[in-house]
């Protein structure tokens, strides 16, 4: 480790630590103590930035994958003007679609009934929503082996319970910050409020 030794026992002579003192005074506890701490984020600031997390979108015919913002079902991709929707992971323990180290596989739930708008924007005919593949659950993989007509309600809503909005690794990280924001807020909030109406508090959004 380098740097000054607040011991006095480095390269630096002993009067060299209450300097090293001051100044560290001056860097912390002084700036801490000039400010007053800023009132968290309103919750909606905090809602909106939990659906905005980085999300992995499948399109439709040709599979590509795009990541980018979240908070959307589907959106149309401006280079192949395919429709493009949100990415599902099944975590069925069986699903033939794993990878070869046990990756969940990743479906869409397209409904044919949304469709590519000439300007780019999603159009949605019911008449179109008609023609959407019929599968036995949300994973076309498991759909394969699945046996319905043998299944327990209960196998079947487990089924549907293992197939999950999947989440980027970099999203996890993001939303377990924001929900400990959410959480300081919550708390904020209950120290800030009276029964029947808010204390007033300079700053608060
Ligand atoms: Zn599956």
């Amino acid at each position: 480790m380098t740097g000054p030794s607040l011991c006095g026992r480095g390269t630096r002579p002993a009067t060299a630590w209450p300097a090293a003192t001051a100044l560290l005074v001056a860097l912390v506890v002084v700036p801490a103590c000039s400010r007053p701490v800023p009132p968290p984020r309103s919750r909606d600031e905090i809602f909106q930035d939990r659906l905005r997390v980085p999300t992995l979108y499948i399109s439709e015919t040709s599979g590509k994958r795009i990541v980018t913002e979240g908070g959307r079902m589907n959106f149309v991709d401006k280079e192949s003007g395919e429709v493009c929707w949100v990415a599902w992971a099944c975590h069925a323990p069986n699903c033939p679609g794993r990878g070869p180290n046990g990756e969940p596989f990743l479906c869409i739930e397209a409904d044919a009934g949304f469709y590519a708008k000439p300007d780019g924007t999603v159009g949605y005919d019911p008449k179109r929503s008609g023609r959407t593949p019929k599968r036995v659950g949300m994973c076309p993989q498991c759909s394969v082996i699945r046996k319905p007509e043998s299944e327990t309600p209960e196998q079947a809503m487990e089924y549907s319970r293992l197939v999950q909005l999947h989440q980027l690794p970099e999203a996890v990280a993001r939303i377990k910050e924001l929900d400990e924001e959410m959480a300081r807020r919550v708390e904020w909030d209950r120290q800030h409020t009276v029964i029947g109406r808010a204390k007033p508090a300079a700053g608060a959004p």
